[in-house]
């Protein structure tokens, strides 16, 4: 794939990069995979199966069950039993034994599951290799850390597991979310019926393997494949004492409805749309590489994507030429290549959402900047995209595209920058760039953000709660409260 060294004065030393392509060779995968109930892999009781592809071929990886509400009855019993006989009797220590062993073995078998992340979900591998993986085993370290000491994370309190926890995961981190949802249940000795997203399956059945290979106690961790119905029938099955969403607002709301008035504990991680505010005093060269990482990190289908740039009016010019000079170097292509940037957006329909909001930001007047970089043939690949002149009414300032697509947005005070990050329906992170401490602890306070990062963008860390306000959601995952999210602490909480 071409590039090129800028000398300044507009020259440029064209760079060739040699593919670098990872080997798949080490993911082996099976034509079919069933659901995982009590341990086993059963065949769906519908007898139907759905392929899931590899996004950036479009050719069909697996076939993968479909279940019927009779199988999502039947998980919920088993995790049920698993509760009451073993798992939720279990002393913590003993827990935690399992879940340092599911750490050790994610570690093990990271290039394997870093391999499997990039084929069935279309991240750069550098991404899946460096982020996703060690991130999902830093999270079962880190809770299996608190499984034996309850008692101490929440003294003069008696914590009790709630039972059964449904949880329903999307696409655009599978393992890592699968990971933020089933490292805490288990910690405070919950089971669990996972169902992943429908495009991205595989590390969810791979994570099977791995609970056999750790010998988890079978029923504790169950996963079941098929649409959003039979995540809907999951969320709302009686015997569900837990339910933990991550995906769109409207599957949320929707969710949230349908379970009103069931005595289940709700946790809603839904979308976003963050500011990422450049103050006139922020580190250029960090910024810059901070907004990069901010908008195209998983091709920008994350929550907390700064997918909003708001920058100081007396220093946006520079900033964003700066901007485009650095989006021309992005590599956009096969997300097995080490030297990949941004790899294939995960489905054909989150691609058409894409491309029609794209459109949607030129019919409105925006001016629009893609480097004029050469897309794969097949795949669903989209150029990284930057609107200028974007006005706050837009939808591409409104709207949570999921995508490599940046609006910017000017402002003169610090207030107005306030003013314009607070204006969307969502709340869960942004991001402030600036050389004094004061001024990200003022403008911190200000922001309706779960997450505010100062002079960086897109950090994770099991240690630190994440979560959002408004119609980003409720609740908080990592951290002490991500533990407190699976807990009953008995009588007054
Ligand atoms: P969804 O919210 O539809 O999917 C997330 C998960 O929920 C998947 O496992 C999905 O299953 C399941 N699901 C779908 N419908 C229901 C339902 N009625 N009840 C219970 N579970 C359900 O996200 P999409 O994949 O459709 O993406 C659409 C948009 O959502 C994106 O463009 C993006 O804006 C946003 N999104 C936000 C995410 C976040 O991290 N906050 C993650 C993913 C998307 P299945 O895959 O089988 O449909």
């Amino acid at each position: 794939m071409p590039s090129s060294w800028g000398l300044g004065d507009g020259q440029q030393i064209p760079w060739e990069y040699a593919p670098a392509p990872e080997s798949r060779e080490i993911v082996q995968l099976k034509s079919r995979y069933g659901l995982f109930v009590g341990g086993k892999e059963l065949a769906p009781r519908s007898g139907q199966w759905f392929t899931t592809i590899d996004p950036a071929t479009e050719e069909p990886l697996a076939e993968v069950a479909r279940a019927s509400v009779e199988d999502v009855d039947h998980a919920v019993g088993v995790a049920r039993r698993a509760f009451r006989r073993e798992w939720g009797k279990l002393p913590g220590r003993e827990r935690a034994k399992y879940l340092f062993r599911i750490a050790r073995i994610l570690q093990e078998r990271s290039r394997e599951f870093a391999v499997l992340e990039s084929l069935d979900g279309g991240k750069p591998i550098r991404e899946s290799r460096d982020v996703d993986v060690p991130l999902a085993a830093a999270h079962f370290w880190y809770y299996a850390g608190w499984a034996d000491k309850l008692e101490y994370a929440f003294p003069a309190r008696d914590p009790k597991p709630l039972g059964v926890a449904a949880q329903v995961i999307p696409w655009n981190f599978p393992l890592l979310m699968l990971a933020w949802k089933i490292a805490p249940a288990l910690a405070a000795g919950n089971t669990v019926v996972l169902k992943p997203a429908s495009s991205t399956p595989l590390s969810a059945l791979f994570f099977a393997d791995v609970c056999r290979q750790a010998d988890l106690p079978p029923g504790v961790v169950n996963i079941i494949t098929g649409p959003g119905e039979i995540g809907l029938a999951l969320v709302k099955h009686p015997d569900v004492d837990k339910v933990a969403f991550t995906g769109s607002t409207a599957v949320g709301k929707q969710i949230g409805r349908a379970i009103a008035g069931m005595n289940k504990a709700l946790t809603l991680e839904l979308g976003g749309k963050a500011a990422n505010i450049i103050l006139d005093d922020a580190p250029i060269d960090q910024a810059i590489e901070g907004v990069i990482n901010g908008i195209f990190f998983n091709q920008g289908e994350v929550c907390c994507a700064g997918s909003r740039l708001l920058v100081q009016e007396s220093i946006a010019e520079p900033f964003i030429e700066r901007l485009k000079d650095r989006l021309s170097t992005l590599r956009v292509g096969d997300p097995l290549d080490k030297n990949t940037d941004v790899g294939a957006i995960n489905n054909a329909a989150q691609l058409a959402k894409i491309e029609e909001l794209v459109e949607a930001g030129q019919a409105e007047g925006a001016d629009m900047y893609q480097p004029a970089c050469e897309l794969p043939a097949r795949g669903f690949f989209v150029r990284p995209t930057l609107f200028t002149n974007v006005s706050q009414s837009n939808r591409i300032a409104q709207e949570e595209i999921f995508g490599p697509v940046l609006s910017v947005i000017t402002f003169r005070t610090p207030a107005e920058a306030i003013e314009k990050a607070n204006n969307t329906p969502y709340g869960l992170s942004a991001g402030v760039w600036t050389e004094k401490g004061s001024r990200i602890l003022s403008m911190a306070s200000k922001l309706r953000a779960g997450v505010v990062w100062a002079n960086t963008f897109n950090r994770f860390d099991p240690t630190s709660p994440f979560g959002g306000y408004k119609e980003s959601g409720f609740g908080r995952e990592g951290g002490l409260q991500g533990l407190l999210a699976y807990l009953d602490l008995g009588e007054g909480h």
